[in-house]
């Protein structure tokens, strides 16, 4: 049988199999590990087949294998140094959500994760949040911020979890796509999620169950079909992704506006900082790249060797 899983404990995957059925499974042998080495094998959103097996009047399934991913997202820790754990796996889109100043999101925040997400292969649409409390500064701001995200191809949004504002053109980017909702905590995920799918409640219900298992920091994904033909990956206490090794030489290939100048500049391993004829900071003085997303560039460069290896984003 091929199923979904929608949920993992680590030693029990939920599978949603194509008969619209849930099957408890676990797993059998050794999976090839695309790319990284993990902590688990088989996470949320992983395509797997499986076979079911009765023993002492008890159906298990048992996956045997696994499908290639389209993509996927690590949780990085300190503590466990080079061992990554995959969040969520096959995701079409992430919403990154942002307010101005309740509380704040920097540019550098924003594009340290468009980073990540490029990385990843994963789309993302930017959400501004809490537009119902902005004043005409403000209201300036966002669109001078969805210009600019724009402009490099990010789809932007100004929405309000409270008064619904703009909520069903959400729920149209949401429609047949698996969808993971991030941001800085208290920026309206959760709300936003519960005006979407009202009943849905994550957050009551991840502290119940952890109450009722008396276990606390390990959280882990799940799946969620929802009622209009969309699905959610819920990944508490995550605000961002784990970037993975990325080369000094790679970075710009991940600003998208870098990316489509590059081949300009005089040397092909241009870092895009102290080379003459550089395209991109030509692209800069002429004003086609904001210095916003250059100055996140340089800050990324510098700070590779902390900022990369010791990405830790769990609040
Ligand atoms: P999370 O930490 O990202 O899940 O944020 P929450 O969903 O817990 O929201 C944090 C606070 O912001 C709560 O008090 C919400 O009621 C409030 N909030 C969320 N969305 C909006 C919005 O669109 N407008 C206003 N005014 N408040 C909001
Ligand atoms: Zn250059």
């Amino acid at each position: 049988m091929k199923g979904t899983v929608y949920k993992s404990t680590g030693s029990w995957y939920t599978v949603k199999a194509e008969d619209g059925l849930f099957y408890e499974c676990r797993i059998k042998g050794k999976f090839r590990i695309q790319g990284i080495k993990s902590t688990n094998p088989i996470a949320v959103g992983d395509r797997v087949e499986f076979k079911l097996q009765t023993k002492n009047e008890k159906t298990q399934g048992v996956i045997h294998d696994i499908e290639d991913r389209e993509n996927y997202i690590v949780r990085r820790s300190v503590n466990l140094s080079k061992r990554t754990h995959i969040l969520a796996a096959n995701i079409d889109q992430l919403f990154l959500v942002i307010t101005l100043n309740n509380p704040p999101t920097f540019t550098s925040f924003i594009d340290r994760f468009l980073v990540t997400a490029e990385a990843y292969h994963i789309k993302t649409v930017l959400l501004f949040n809490k537009i119902d409390t902005y004043n005409d500064e403000e209201l300036l701001e966002v669109k001078h911020l969805s210009a600019l995200y724009r402009n490099i191809g990010y789809e932007c949004l100004g929405i309000s979890a409270k008064t619904e504002k703009n909520i069903d053109k959400l729920k149209d980017f949401m429609k047949e796509k698996v969808s993971i909702f991030a941001g800085h905590s208290g920026v309206g995920k959760s709300t936003l999620i519960n005006v979407v799918e009202p009943g849905l409640n994550l957050k009551t219900k991840e502290i119940s169950e952890q109450h009722k298992q008396g276990q606390h920091t390990t959280t882990f994904a799940e799946m969620f079909d929802l009622s209009f033909d969309a699905k959610i990956i819920d990944t508490p206490g995550v605000k961002g992704f784990g970037l993975v090794d990325v080369e000094k030489e790679e970075l710009s290939d991940y600003f998208p506006e870098f990316f489509m100048r590059k081949e300009a500049c005089k040397f092909n391993n241009c870092l895009h900082v102290k080379e003459p004829h550089c395209a991109i900071k030509d692209a800069l003085e002429t004003g086609e790249i904001a210095w916003s997303r250059y100055r996140s560039y340089l800050q990324l460069l510098e700070g590779e060797d902390e900022n990369y290896r010791t990405d830790y984003w769990e609040e």
